[in-house]
């Protein structure tokens, strides 16, 4: 039995054929192509990579909004609109002659490190990713909690603070707003901070400089950090997962880790909810392939 597993992004796509073993068969990584027939391109991709083996299901990630039922990308605001009410799965069974399957990528990065990352041996994972935006996904006993139309879960968009800063979502103050990788680059710009280096204002450059010293530089990343830590908290009163996985660039520093980790300790919380790990995420940039793998899995063991 061979899979697919493809992870979508703004930017570039991975794809992995798996076949019941750790390591993938074959790999491949290519600029996301921008044009409407996303998910033919992505198809040709896998047959590729596959070299004449039969694939026997295939799971996609790509940002939401996204119906996972109907295999149809919605309207994320991030992506080219030529892919607003793409039929992707639909496509990708067309192009493979296989089932194929679309889910959010955040849920599918929560899934990769729920079975095979950092939140192996737990029962429920919550998985954040902090990136250019903060993507969130909560699997329970291996399965992801979508909500009645698979849109759960979107925790980057709950109100955290009364901070004004406005997310792309339209809300004030949402945790994606003051937390994730660009809200951290556009609160330093707003404070006037620049690499030393004259390099680019981004989250890891703040991160990077704020680790070596750079006090103007730890304000900001605390700031987020802090905010992210608040969040943490509300999510263990809302679902009590037995562990919290970060991942996504931001996470990859171990201050900002650190930071996330006395934010959670400092807020007040009731005894029985304390002690909550809080920990990094074991797949890096993986989890999202992953997680795609153990969907491609399970389906194509259901239509074996
Ligand atoms: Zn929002």
């Amino acid at each position: 039995m061979a899979v697919a597993a493809i992870d979508v992004g703004g930017t570039k796509t991975r794809v992995e054929i798996f076949s019941g073993r750790e390591k993938p068969l074959g790999s491949t990584t290519f600029e996301t192509p921008r044009d409407g027939d996303v998910a033919g391109r992505v198809g040709e991709a896998v047959l590729a990579l596959a070299a004449g083996e039969r694939i026997d299901a295939a799971a996609a990630a790509s940002p939401g909004p996204l119906d996972p039922r109907g295999g149809v990308i919605l309207n994320p605001p991030n992506l080219s609109r030529e892919w607003w009410g793409l039929e992707f799965a639909g496509r990708m069974e067309e192009i493979l002659g296989c089932p194929a399957t679309l889910e959010n990528d955040a849920n599918l990065g929560a899934l990769g490190e729920a079975v095979y990352g950092g939140g192996r041996g737990y029962g429920s994972v919550l998985y954040i990713t902090v990136s250019t935006g903060v993507g969130t996904g909560l699997v329970v006993d291996g399965v992801i909690f979508g909500g009645s139309r698979g849109f759960a879960a979107e925790l980057g968009h709950t109100v955290i603070t009364d901070d004004e800063r406005v997310c792309g979502c339209g809300r004030r103050g949402c945790v994606e707003a003051v937390a994730s990788g660009t809200a951290i680059a556009r609160r330093a710009l707003e404070t006037g901070w620049a690499p030393q280096d004259g390099g680019e204002v981004t989250a890891l450059a703040v991160a990077t400089a704020a680790a070596s010293g750079d006090r103007r530089a730890l304000a900001v990343l605390s700031e987020a950090a802090g905010y992210l830590g608040r969040a943490i908290v509300n999510f263990v009163y809302a679902y009590d997962p037995e562990v919290v996985l970060l991942g996504g660039g931001v996470a990859q520093s171990d201050l900002f880790m650190r930071l996330v980790g006395e934010a959670v300790d400092a807020e007040p919380i009731m005894p029985a909810f304390r002690g909550v790990p809080v920990e990094r995420g074991a797949l890096g940039e993986r989890s999202v392939v992953c997680g795609a793998r153990v969907l491609a899995e399970r389906l194509a063991k259901r239509r074996a």
